[in-house]
């Protein structure tokens, strides 16, 4: 990984926050890692993606995550300090999957990438599968992305199609795909300090990583606006200086 710059990253995020998400996040691996290729980080497991993700949050603004949520018992609000290291999971093998067999139909599979979330989600201009569970279009979203993920499937010697594929044999692909990237699906477990709920919520670094980014570039934006103000220097000659040096002038302004 190439040390970003404040002009780079700045422009990243200029370029990135009218794009979906999930776009979002394919955006800022390909400006860390540009010798990668950009086609390549879509086609990553989502497990892969995320560890590069949680990686790039680490060079960039160090292991804290702050995580604020709500309790879903009482609804206070939890703000729960989290290391990159507890999102640690393992990655997925890099070999096909072995085909499913159950019911006499054998399915051969792999795992599902960014692409084929895009590919899902854009077109419903949704930003999650688990997003909308409650207006049937989940459903939809997710049997689209199995359907995807289906290389072939055959009973005997019939071809069979992803969707007449028995509501059972679906269910175990979509544990066989959890299982075999837990990455892929991040959650972490929380206590509410209030009333001692415990409860589960996934964790989306992609979203996280950019917010962070944004936070980033808000408080960059108001260093050179009184860097300017002060001295006349343009934002590209302050945006050039190092992030420590931008701070000494910045103390000698508010002293
Ligand atoms: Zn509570």
């Amino acid at each position: 990984m190439e040390a970003l710059g404040a002009q780079r990253l700045l422009q990243c995020w200029d370029g990135a926050r009218a794009e979906h998400p999930l776009r979002r996040a394919l955006v800022l691996l390909d400006a860390a890692w540009p010798e990668v290729g950009a086609a390549r980080w879509g086609a990553l497991p989502l497990g892969a993606r995320d560890a590069r993700l949680i990686a790039l949050h680490e060079a960039l603004f160090g292991p804290a995550l702050e995580t604020r949520v709500d309790c879903p018992a009482c609804g206070a609000e939890l703000e729960t300090p989290l290391s990159t290291s507890e999102l640690a999971t393992p990655p997925a093998p890099a070999d096909d999957p072995p085909p499913l067999v159950a019911d006499g139909i054998a399915v051969e599979w792999r795992l599902p990438t960014s692409d084929d979330l895009l590919a899902v989600l854009e077109a419903d201009d949704v930003a999650d599968v688990a997003d909308v569970a409650d207006d049937g279009t989940a459903d939809d979203a997710a049997g689209r992305l199995l359907a995807r993920c289906v290389r072939a499937a055959r009973h005997g010697d019939v071809l069979l199609a992803p969707q007449e594929l028995p509501e059972p044999l679906i269910e175990r692909l979509q544990q066989a795909m959890a299982e075999r990237d837990p990455g892929a699906d991040l959650r972490i477990a929380l206590a509410c300090p209030a009333c001692g709920q415990a409860f589960e919520r996934r964790f989306d670094i992609g979203s996280h990583l950019f917010g962070a980014l944004d936070d980033w570039a808000e408080r960059l934006l108001d260093e050179v606006h009184a860097l300017a103000s002060a001295y006349g220097w343009s934002e590209a000659e302050i945006l050039a200086l190092p992030a420590a040096r931008r701070r000494h002038y910045l103390a000698r302004i508010q002293a």
